[in-house]
């Protein structure tokens, strides 16, 4: 079965809805352990996602998911503009024309995180958004619903104030980074959350 343009697009609308109403608290964890523009370069990257609903929700699940990464790439800038780019378009590429079942639309995410891991040289464990990235993903994998893999996400994005950042401009605070939630993975927890409760809502 393939996937209807109008969920395409309420998908999107919610995600880019989502990410943009949470610009205040991205900016308020960037300024803490960053330089503050990780709200105002998401925000401009989904508001750029809003202005081309009509071209994405034209294409078909993986192509669309490739159209969003390129907006991304070409409107949020800074260090997470390129990673989540690669993470939409990569997640894209291994998607086909069809609506995925679950196992498909894990290895797709796989192949998503792998491309952010590639780019970015890094790895769980270094106070990025791949902290949170990876436990939906394994949630995803072990059958969770929609709830828990909100509950995951936002679980391993609080949980990333425990440790100490290696990768992006936090890591020159060394020690000091610690005790702060890291920004990148609260936006992919705040992504996680509103495709969650999207798909939740229209199921
Ligand atoms: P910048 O750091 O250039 O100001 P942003 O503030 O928009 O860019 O994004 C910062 C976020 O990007 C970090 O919180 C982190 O989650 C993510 N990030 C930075 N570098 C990497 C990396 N090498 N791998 C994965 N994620 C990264
Ligand atoms: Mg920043």
């Amino acid at each position: 079965m393939t996937v209807s343009s109008d969920r395409i697009r309420g998908l999107c609308e919610a995600v880019a809805d989502a990410v943009i109403a949470a610009e205040p608290e991205l900016t308020h964890l960037d300024q803490a352990i960053g330089d503050g523009d990780h709200g105002y370069n998401m925000k401009r990257g989904f508001a750029a996602v809003r202005q081309q609903l009509d071209d994405i929700a034209a294409k078909p699940p993986g192509e669309a998911l490739k159209a969003v990464g390129m907006q991304l790439v070409m409107n949020v800038g800074g260090a997470s503009g390129p990673l989540y780019g690669t993470l939409f378009m990569e997640t894209g590429k291994a998607l086909g024309e069809d609506e995925p079942g679950r196992a498909a639309l894990a290895d797709a995410l796989a192949a998503g995180i792998d491309g952010v891991r590639r780019r970015g040289k890094s790895d769980t464990g270094m106070k990025t958004m791949l902290d949170v990235l990876a436990p939906v993903l394994e949630a995803l994998r072990r059958g969770a619903g929609c709830a828990e893999l909100a509950r995951t996400a936002d679980e391993a994005a609080e949980a990333t104030a425990e440790l100490v950042a290696q990768k992006g401009r936090a890591s020159f605070l060394g020690e000091r980074s610690r005790g702060h939630v890291d920004p990148g993975a609260r936006s992919s927890a705040v992504i996680t959350n509103a495709v969650c409760r999207h798909l939740e809502a229209a199921s």
